[in-house]
């Protein structure tokens, strides 16, 4: 089977590195942070719910989160593997998966150092229509505030504001990373080092998820 994992901390590029392994292998990308945006978007009952937590830069729920999650699983494009980004992202998250009987087969988690994130996601902008990513600096719109790909607003997600970034850093050691030990224990965790370059970072991830 090809489910994987892709672990690390908010802003390390695991959206954008997940969508090429995906399309690589031909599953889904199934990101928990956008699908709750969608149902923000859309103002459905969980995008009204989960909002102000999102906003602030705290985690949902475990149990909101893994219903969400066992519902995405249990679709018919999920047969032949998925890439999960962005959940498990606690250890009782991770527990859930298991006792549902879910084998991960690898986790890839991407190491990036805290400094690098900050200015990362300083820059980060994103369009309100598609979710495409960009930076300020490194990767801009080739119109400014403008969507390459489908023309929407560029803008700053009010969770990347760095007040909240860094509550976020701080959620993400705390909460997070003791996934790390959970599946190296497993003998299911691969590091990769988050490099400058983009090309980079996904020939490793790339070469970690072949192996
Ligand atoms: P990033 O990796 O940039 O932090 P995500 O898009 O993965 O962003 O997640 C955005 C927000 O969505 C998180 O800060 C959190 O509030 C919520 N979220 C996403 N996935 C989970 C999860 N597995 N458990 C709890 N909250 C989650
Ligand atoms: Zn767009």
């Amino acid at each position: 089977m090809n489910n994987f994992v892709f672990l690390g901390p908010p802003g390390a590029g695991k959206g954008s590195l997940a969508v090429k392994v995906a399309e690589d292998y031909k599953i889904p990308h199934i990101s928990t942070g956008d699908i709750f945006r969608a149902n923000i978007k859309a103002q459905t009952p969980l995008g009204v719910k989960v909002k102000a937590i999102i906003d602030s830069g705290s985690l949902v729920s475990d149990e909101l989160t893994f219903e969400l999650v066992k519902d995405r699983l249990a679709q018919d494009d999920c047969k032949n593997g998925y890439i999960l980004d962005g959940f498990p992202r606690t250890v009782p998250q991770a527990e859930a998966l298991e006792a549902m009987g879910v084998v991960i087969d690898k986790v890839i988690e991407i190491s990036v150092p805290d400094e690098s994130i900050k200015a990362r996601l300083g820059g980060r902008r994103v369009c309100e229509g598609c979710g495409a990513s960009y930076h300020i600096e490194f990767n801009p719109p080739k119109v400014e505030g403008k969507c390459d790909k489908c023309g929407g607003n560029v803008v700053l997600r009010k969770d990347d504001a760095p007040e909240t970034v860094i509550d976020r850093l701080k959620t993400y050691h705390e909460a997070t990373a003791p996934l790390i030990d959970f599946y190296k224990g497993r003998g299911k965790l691969t590091t990769v080092e988050g490099q400058e370059e983009v090309s980079e970072t996904s020939r490793l991830v790339l070469a970690a998820v072949n192996s």
